[in-house]
């Protein structure tokens, strides 16, 4: 059985999952976040050699955050979507997003202001291995991608979980099970019926605590319903 730590902060989840030798990490934080990161990892006697690959759930800053510098601090692969080469040259999150909650539209406003939250330190990804090769395979790690909450969302399972990046969630903002900022929600709620259909119960979140899968199920409905709004008009 695999171990799954999280080096993550109170607001955003950065899981390490073992491999039969070292580590595999997917996603990092805001790029102010490294330090915890760092501090993190030393106090849990993580060498940072030992991590092989980082994966890329999708390309948003709070994601994306320190990947360039994990990068070249671990001398790890990267495995992330080819497809998103572009977002992530580009160095900043996509503006055409709906907010789920109405009440957090100023926050979110206010925010997407601030570099800090929305930028991160480009990266050329053409040497990088595509996840859909399956390249874990050997280790029991699946690799899927799901749509919605950006324009392609990395997933991978093993076991009975099942690791969403930010297709849903119950932290940060989150409404139910709803990411705080969607980019197509047809295209999301499908994605929770892709979810239903894959094998593991139990979903890993990008923000917030694991929950089973069943629990998703009882909210499809209200999701596909969802009012949302523009963050930008
Ligand atoms: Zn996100």
């Amino acid at each position: 059985m695999k171990t799954v730590l999280n080096l993550g902060t109170f607001y955003m989840n950065a899981y390490l999952i073992s491999l039969k030798d070292g580590w595999l990490l997917l996603d990092t934080g805001y790029p102010f976040d490294y330090k915890h990161f760092l501090r993190k990892a030393r106090r849990m006697k993580i060498d940072l050699s030992s991590i092989r690959y980082v994966v890329l759930s999708h390309v948003h800053a709070d994601h994306a955050g320190f990947l360039k510098k994990i990068l070249a601090d671990t001398g790890a692969k990267l495995i992330c979507l080819p497809a998103e080469k572009e977002r992530l040259a580009s160095g900043a999150n996509v503006k055409d997003v709906y907010i789920s909650r109405k009440v957090l539209l100023p926050l979110n406003k206010l925010s997407a202001a601030l570099p800090a939250f929305q930028t991160f330190e480009p990266l050329d990804v053409s040497g990088c291995i595509d996840p859909e090769t399956q390249p874990l395979a050997e280790e029991g790690i699946t690799f899927f991608v799901l749509h919605g909450h950006t324009d392609n969302d990395l997933c991978l399972r093993f076991e009975d979980k099942i690791f969403v990046g930010d297709v849903c969630m119950n932290g940060a903002g989150a409404a139910g099970y709803s990411p705080l900022w969607i980019e197509d929600n047809a295209a999301l709620t499908e994605s929770w019926r892709t979810l239903l259909q894959t094998e593991g119960d139990c979903l890993y979140p990008g923000h917030g605590k694991p929950f089973p899968k069943s629990a998703l199920a009882k909210f499809i409905d209200k999701q596909a319903r969802r009012k949302l709004c523009k963050l930008f008009k």
